[in-house]
């Protein structure tokens, strides 16, 4: 932790000095020898001011990250031998981390549409049939395979052999133009090629190269696959995960998501990025947690320093 916080040595925020020692009987703190500044190896990391051990944080950062569909609070609990409430906290608190302020706009070829996810109401049981619906847009870079690059192509144009970068969702009210603009204005680069499936609200918008993909009857999945297939991931995931997803926590569950399918092959990047290590991050607490309304507005509010960031979701192959 100490190197991580302070790779080319320890610096006193207070005076800037560098003789340090740690304190024995604090473990987590240091002590500045010319001002005497006490410094936390937590401070500004997720960790900060929790009585839990630091092994515990590590260990739930590990699971979040590693798994490949994530971890529910219920599995968590089970996985590290804690009470439900503190599995709860640990990971409410890790996907906070999954929001990156200063993220890249998506760029080149995007796909962008809308999909009805249903979401799970109280603590009744999930029935899909019988849920209530929200309603979620997206948005996915089509790279071509050979090239590894995005390459707009002249409209109507098939793209072939292609794979998905960088994904965002985000929920929506409803399908007017002002919220479809909104999610397009502040997650894909002016510019950019976007492939719609021709909804009315798409052509209002400026700054963007317009190629909606509406052929005949043909189904929306075939004209924008990648989409698709991150709507049907996501799906998948959050039945499986947290057997439906609360409307409370739409937002941040999808940053979970987001995160996680724009870092798949990065995944020890992600945690430390989860566990606040590469961010100056204003810790969260619990009051924080449980009295916010808009989850996505804690989390911008939570910092504004640089995360790492990883432009190149993938490899080829
Ligand atoms: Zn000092």
């Amino acid at each position: 932790m100490f190197k991580r916080r302070w790779p080319d040595g320890f610096v006193c925020p207070a005076c800037g000095k560098r003789r340090v020692a740690a304190l024995k009987s604090r473990p987590r703190l240091h002590e500045c020898l010319d001002s005497g500044r006490q410094t936390s190896v937590t401070a500004g990391t997720v960790m900060h001011r929790s009585r839990l051990p630091l092994t515990t944080w590590f260990w739930a950062a590990h699971l979040m990250t590693t798994h490949s569909n994530g971890m529910s609070a219920l599995q968590l609990q089970d996985q590290l031998g804690v009470t439900y409430k503190t599995a709860w906290l640990l990971t409410q608190k890790l996907r906070r981390s999954m929001v990156d302020p200063d993220r890249e706009p998506l760029e080149g070829v995007v796909e962008v549409d809308q999909a009805e996810i249903a979401f799970r109401e109280g603590d009744t049981f999930f029935e899909p049939g019988n849920a209530g619906k929200i309603l979620v847009i997206g948005a996915v870079e089509i790279i071509e395979r050979d090239t590894n690059q995005a390459k707009p192509r002249r409209k109507h144009a098939k793209y072939l052999d292609t794979r998905s970068g960088r994904i965002r969702l985000a929920m929506i009210s409803d399908n007017s133009s002002a919220s479809i603009e909104a999610f397009v204005n502040a997650n894909v680069k002016r510019g950019a090629t976007l492939l719609t499936d021709g909804h009315k609200s798409y052509p209002g918008l400026t700054g963007y190269r317009h190629d909606p993909r509406v052929v005949g009857k043909m189904a929306a999945h075939i004209v924008l696959p990648w989409i698709h297939r991150a709507f049907s991931l996501m799906r998948r995931w959050s039945l499986g995960t947290y057997h439906g997803l609360r409307r409370k926590h739409v937002d941040t569950y999808l940053n979970e998501f987001v995160f996680r399918y724009n870092r798949r092959y990065y995944r020890h990047v992600s945690f430390e990025t989860l566990l606040g290590l590469a961010a100056d991050k204003e810790p969260a607490s619990y009051w924080d947690i449980i009295k916010r309304d808009n989850p996505r507005k804690s989390a911008s509010r939570a910092g504004s320093a640089p995360l790492l960031h990883i432009d190149e979701p993938e490899s080829a192959g």
